[in-house]
């Protein structure tokens, strides 16, 4: 048999009713949400950072994460707008490792979906509840975005996943800012393509329904660098690599035209600590520059409490990824005052 059925899986409406989203967070998860749609459409100036760990692998040390983050939001909050990252499932280049905490609510104990369903809307509402921040996903799976779309503030469509259709006919229909990556090639025509797609309607099968959308107006560019055919880094984050890539999205006739620049991934090479260097680049560029200054709105960045990643079979050191190298809280903090003093 191809296929072992294990589990019956709880509809997002069954878990929405368990765990629900109390009223005075909705309404502002949806102030802090026009918030954000305002820095993509350029009614507001702020610089966003989208930021935290590359996996969620732990709901207390990505609340303690938050908690501190939020600290640093109070302090910069006429400069930059920030976005935590809360990433709950890992697409996995060869399908093997570490899925997210939607796979494996505890890392080295066995698959659970089904718990692990609960465990990612449980963290997500913990961090807005203790916080008030929204928060950023990666739609790896799109049938499962309803699970999260009433808590989530910003979603990603990532490297792997960029030139597939159903993920951008879903973008269409995800009521918050989309960010397409460009693919691992580099190819940015497959990223433009994307947005394309996602700022179009579309009809098609969703779940057990046919639906249409009307588009989302909000997707846009996030630059992650790629490989080459040789598997060697290619960074798109440079002064002629931006100028090359906003003025190209000019031409395209693409609603509210917005570039993040991921510092991480093929950016740095996954040699994290340069993220804060690449981020200064980035700005002298913005500052060089009127186009990329309009078109850049900021950082997609990767963070956590300790710098570096380990490796999952000697899971053990709170806060460090396990999955990719993150800067550590310490550098993090300096590089979000360091921004700032430059905004
Ligand atoms: C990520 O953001 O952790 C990630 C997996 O990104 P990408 O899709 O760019 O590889
Ligand atoms: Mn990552």
């Amino acid at each position: 048999m191809p296929f072992n059925y294990k589990k019956q899986m709880p509809s997002a409406e069954h878990l929405k009713e368990l765990m629900p989203v109390p009223e005075n967070l909705a309404k502002a998860r949806q102030k802090r949400l026009d918030e954000l749609c305002d820095i993509f459409s350029g009614n507001d100036d702020r610089l966003l950072l989208i930021i935290g760990p590359c996996s969620a692998d732990n709901e207390d040390s990505v609340a303690d994460y938050m908690q501190r983050l939020c600290k640093v939001q109070e302090k910069v909050a006429d400069k930059i707008f920030i976005v935590p990252r809360i990433y709950t499932n890992k697409p996995r280049t060869t399908g093997e490792g570490y899925k997210g905490m939607m796979h494996q609510p505890n890392p080295v104990k066995a698959p659970d979906a089904f718990e692990g369903l609960k465990a990612i809307r449980r963290m997500h509402l913990r961090v807005v509840s203790e916080t008030g921040f929204i928060c950023a996903d990666e739609m790896l799976y799109p049938d499962n975005h309803s699970y999260l779309d009433d808590i989530l503030g910003y979603v990603a469509v990532g490297a792997r996943s960029v030139e597939n259709q159903q993920h951008r006919l879903v973008a269409s229909g995800v009521d918050m800012p989309i960010g397409m990556k460009n693919g691992t090639s580099g190819d940015v025509g497959v990223m433009f393509n994307a947005i394309y797609a996602a700022q179009h309607g579309h009809d098609f099968i969703y779940q057990t329904h046919e639906v249409s959308t009307e588009g989302n107006p909000y997707a846009h560019a996030i630059l992650r660098g790629s490989i080459d055919e040789h598997g060697r880094n290619i960074p798109n984050y440079h002064y002629e690599d931006l100028l090359r890539i906003a003025s190209q999205y000019e031409t395209k006739g693409l609603l509210n035209p917005a570039i993040i620049i991921d510092t991480n991934h093929n950016n740095s090479g996954k040699q994290y600590q340069q993220q804060p260097r690449i981020a200064s680049e980035v700005m002298h560029s913005m500052m060089y520059e009127p186009l990329l200054k309009k078109m850049i709105k900021g950082f997609m960045v990767e963070s956590y409490i300790e710098p570096g990643c380990q490796k999952i079979d000697e899971y053990g050191v709170y806060g460090k990824s396990i999955t990719d190298p993150c800067l550590g809280w310490n550098e993090t903090e300096k590089m979000i005052y360091d921004i700032a003093e430059k905004l």
